[in-house]
């Protein structure tokens, strides 16, 4: 069996088992302590002192915190971008809330403007106003925020901006994440960087972070006994994990050029193909992360799945692009508002393997691998033709 190619897979830096051990040496063994103190700061100061932050469990956490935070609760509707990992709207469910489905804009693939004001114009006329808006920056590429905020602060709606891949990319050169009422990262094994599993919840509100931070370890009341005024949950991240993110920090800047690269020299050698289009920024108001590079095969001859099978026959690891949440059983019976946009993203498009760890000769052989499908299929023709 060839040896795999990761479509993303974590990649130490250095200095993460220094941080572990200092950990160890101390016994901050615990969900508190320097090293989650440490990395709040480090990313804090990433993201420009925009925001506060509290470093929770999970990225899903942090969502699931940004609703209770908002105030979402039973029958309660939340409008969140179709195509996403289900993680953006299994926590509209946690909380006994309905997920309103809105299209992607063909442009960055994230959530369209135009639609999500039809939604929300419907659910009014259907008698209720949607307490949230969950817009998702996928695969990095940032979402079109000055549209979507215009739509929010029309109607007072408060945006969730889920960044879970999207740490190190910028909008009009702000930092995703930070442009919303609450942003959330994750730090899960195949994200940009790592903590292992983990996440955070961001704000501009300091006492909206305070209260997540109070929440997310199990709302206890000042006193010296045992006291709830709130449903708490056990959701802050580890010493352990805050020591990786610690020193995963120090490379985050490396491993977004290195991700840039990946998605240069992948639009530079399919460049005269144009049956393969890349998942490019609109223009240069969009900086993406390119956390995964993505691709849409537009071809008569040679499909997505052909593509596909023949890189998971040289043991590539490589996936369609998210299968939109309102065709998933699960969701099959909440509203959506589009054209189908997404679905045509879903049908068409592929991520190829994109960590900040590939070689050279690994990118190559995707690359000769995918150019290869599309030679066979030539020769095909060119014999069907002859006979
Ligand atoms: C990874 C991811 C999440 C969930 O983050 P976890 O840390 O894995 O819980 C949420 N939304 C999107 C878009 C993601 O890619």
């Amino acid at each position: 069996m060839k040896t795999k190619i990761w479509l993303s897979s974590p990649h130490m830096g250095g200095n993460e088992l220094k941080y572990v051990n200092e950990a160890f040496a101390s016994n901050w063994i615990a969900p508190l302590g320097p090293n989650v103190d440490g990395f709040e700061n480090d990313l804090k100061r990433y993201l420009e002192n925009r925001v506060a932050v509290a470093a929770l469990s999970s990225g899903t956490a942090a969502l699931h915190l940004a609703l209770v935070l908002l105030g979402v609760g039973i029958e309660d509707e939340v409008i969140c971008q179709s195509m996403t990992f289900a993680a953006s709207a299994n926590p509209i469910v946690y909380q006994g809330a309905t997920p309103i489905f809105v299209d992607s804009e063909p442009d960055t693939w994230n959530m369209s403007p135009v639609f999500l004001e039809k939604a929300i114009e419907d659910r009014l006329v259907k008698g209720k106003k949607p307490k949230a808006i969950i817009v998702v920056h996928l695969y990095g590429m940032p979402a079109k925020m000055d549209e979507i905020m215009a739509v929010a602060n029309k109607y007072s709606i408060p945006v969730i901006e889920d960044a879970a891949e999207a740490l190190g990319s910028t909008y009009k050169g702000i930092p995703v994440g930070t442009i919303g009422q609450i942003g959330i990262f994750s730090f899960n094994g195949n994200k940009i960087i790592t903590t292992s599993g983990g996440g955070a919840v961001v704000a501009n509100d300091e006492a909206l972070v305070k209260k997540a931070r109070f929440l997310s370890t199990q709302a206890l009341d000042p006193a010296p006994h045992y006291q709830h005024s709130h449903i708490g949950y056990n959701y802050r991240m580890s010493n352990i994990s805050a020591g990786i993110g610690r020193g995963q920090m120090e490379v985050l800047n490396d491993r977004v050029n290195k991700r840039r690269e990946n998605f240069a020299f992948y639009q530079n050698s399919f460049s005269s193909n144009n049956a393969i289009k890349m998942g490019t920024a609109p223009d240069g108001d969009f900086f993406s992360n390119h956390w995964l590079s993505t691709v849409l095969i537009e071809s008569n001859e040679v499909s997505r799945e052909d593509i596909r099978l023949a890189l998971v026959a040289e043991n590539i690891d490589c996936r369609p692009l998210w299968k939109p949440m309102h065709m998933q059983p699960v969701f099959e019976n909440c509203p959506f508002y589009g054209d189908g946009t997404c679905e045509r993203l879903f049908e068409l498009g592929l991520c190829l393997p994109s960590g900040s760890n590939l070689k050279q000769e690994e990118l190559d052989l995707v690359v000769n691998t995918v150019n290869s499908v599309f030679e066979a299929a030539k020769n095909k023709k060119k014999e069907t033709i002859a006979v």
